[in-house]
């Protein structure tokens, strides 16, 4: 079908008003949530395929977690539906109404990225149709598995005209963005979120840009070293270092360095055991492409090593955890590495700590580890990110009342839980003067 015609129905349904009846958007979350749990094993299986990502895993990370919201949203959306009263200013009288009402805003568009492939377009599809509205889907070409799977599951469980599954790459997605959206949500890297966002304007559409960038974790002289350790290394290598909310980097003072890089290696051991290849725990690089990328930065750089934990090979696109000692200027503190590599960073303060993190571009997410107070706060204040984490990583997603999102270079707009119903809902304004009855 072209894909003016796919997105035509959908608006021609769309104004029906069919989508925007409650019993209706509940019926469409309760056919995700079944569509998702009956095919719970073809999505871990397709995910295995493109990244070779141990099943139970994206069991647990993608689609336990879609589920989880999805019960969160099916327990919320209707009192997020309502009308909300707002405060009466001084030039209404007593009989003046003034509030929110809540419409859905259209044809909705979701362009995913590959590297958590099922539950980065499930939860934008989820808060759409919670809010009323009708989804065109994208997914990525990268991970051709997992979207052909969306393509046959949707195919399944929707009517098009409600979600409809689009497939390519470059080619069909500049041809699917210059129709006219009501809203598009595209997760990915900033370099193409500036593509769309200029399509999008054609339209006078409203984006929201999931993109990326290099999220620093702070390890304060104070921190628990062991802990902190073992956090980096469970988020840093899953997925392959593929993980946009991922440490990219380590910031340390020359106090603590030895001790937190030894206690990164025990933690490397610990978890993908002295033969990471063979480790069921630890995935590839998405496909070659990736991989040379990865390993140009690698020439590049003039970093030395810390933690080596085996040999690249290219034939089984395997780049080892590796762990190197960076100085600011170097190749992988340029841009954001999205692959396993950690650099550490050495400064002298946490003055000279914000400065660093200060001067490059707004990252997803700042982590820290101290028991300290006044050093969270300098870092959240001092600071512009997406998110602040004091002795955690990545915990931020799973917190529905929290917004995940980023800020300036990492992105644009927000999501999940009442963040993203509201990103796809309209908020109109309406003022009821003298209604009696
Ligand atoms: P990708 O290659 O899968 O691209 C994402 C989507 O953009 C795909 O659907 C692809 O078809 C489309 N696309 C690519 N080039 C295009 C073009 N020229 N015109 C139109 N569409 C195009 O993913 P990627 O970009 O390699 O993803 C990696 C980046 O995504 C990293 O920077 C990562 O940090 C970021 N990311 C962000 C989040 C988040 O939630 N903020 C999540 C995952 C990934």
């Amino acid at each position: 079908m072209a894909f003016h015609e796919l997105v035509e129905n959908q608006r021609k349904y769309f104004n029906t008003g069919e989508t925007k009846k409650i019993e209706v958007r509940r019926q469409h979350l309760n056919t995700l949530r079944k569509a998702l749990e009956e095919n719970r094993d073809k999505f871990c299986e397709a995910v295995y395929n493109d990244h070779r990502r141990a099943k139970e895993l994206t069991s647990s990370i993608e689609i336990d977690g879609s589920l989880a919201e999805l019960d969160y949203f099916l327990a919320n959306f209707e009192k997020w539906s309502e009308p909300v009263p707002v405060e009466r200013t001084p030039v209404l009288s007593q009989d003046d109404v003034p509030m929110l009402v809540k419409d859905p805003v259209g044809v909705v568009l979701v362009i995913g990225p590959w590297n958590y492939p099922v539950v980065l377009v499930m939860a934008p599809l989820m808060a759409a149709l919670a809010a009323g509205n009708t989804v065109v889907i994208k997914p990525s070409e990268v991970s051709a598995n997992t979207s052909k799977v969306f393509e046959n599951v949707m195919g399944k469980y929707f009517d098009k005209k409600v979600v409809a599954v689009v497939q390519g790459g470059v080619g069909e997605t500049t041809e699917l963005l210059k129709e006219h959206f009501n809203h598009i949500l595209y997760t990915g890297a900033p370099f193409v979120g500036k593509i769309v966002m200029t399509a999008a304007a054609k339209h006078l559409t409203p984006v929201t840009l999931e993109l990326g960038g290099k999220c620093p974790v702070v390890v304060a002289d104070d921190a628990d070293l062991e802990f902190a350790a073992k956090k980096v290394v469970q988020t840093k290598w899953v997925n392959c270092g593929q993980t946009c909310i991922a440490p990219d980097y380590a910031i340390v003072s020359p106090k603590v360095k030895s001790k937190f890089i030894d206690e990164v290696r025990k933690a490397i051991h610990e978890i993908f055991t002295d033969n990471v290849k063979a480790s069921p725990m630890y995935s590839r690089m998405i496909n070659e492409r990736h991989f040379d990328r990865v390993k140009g930065i690698l020439d590049r750089s003039k970093a030395l090593p810390l933690i080596k934990t085996g040999e690249l090979d290219r034939n089984d696109i395997f780049i080892p955890p590796l762990v190197v000692d960076v100085r600011a200027d170097d190749a992988f503190m340029e841009d954001e590495i999205f692959g396993p590599v950690l650099p550490v960073l050495t400064t002298e303060n946490l003055d000279e700590t914000v400065k660093h993190i200060s001067g490059g571009e707004n990252p997803l997410a700042v982590y820290v580890f101290t028991n300290s107070k006044d050093v969270m706060k300098k870092i959240w204040s001092e600071t512009h990110s997406g998110a602040v984490l004091g002795n955690d990583i990545m915990s931020h997603v799973s917190v529905m009342t929290l917004p995940f999102g980023g800020v300036g270079h990492s992105g644009m707009g927000r999501y999940r839980g009442k963040f993203g119903f509201d990103t796809f809902t309209h908020e109109k304004a309406v003022l009821l003067r003298n209604v009696k009855n």
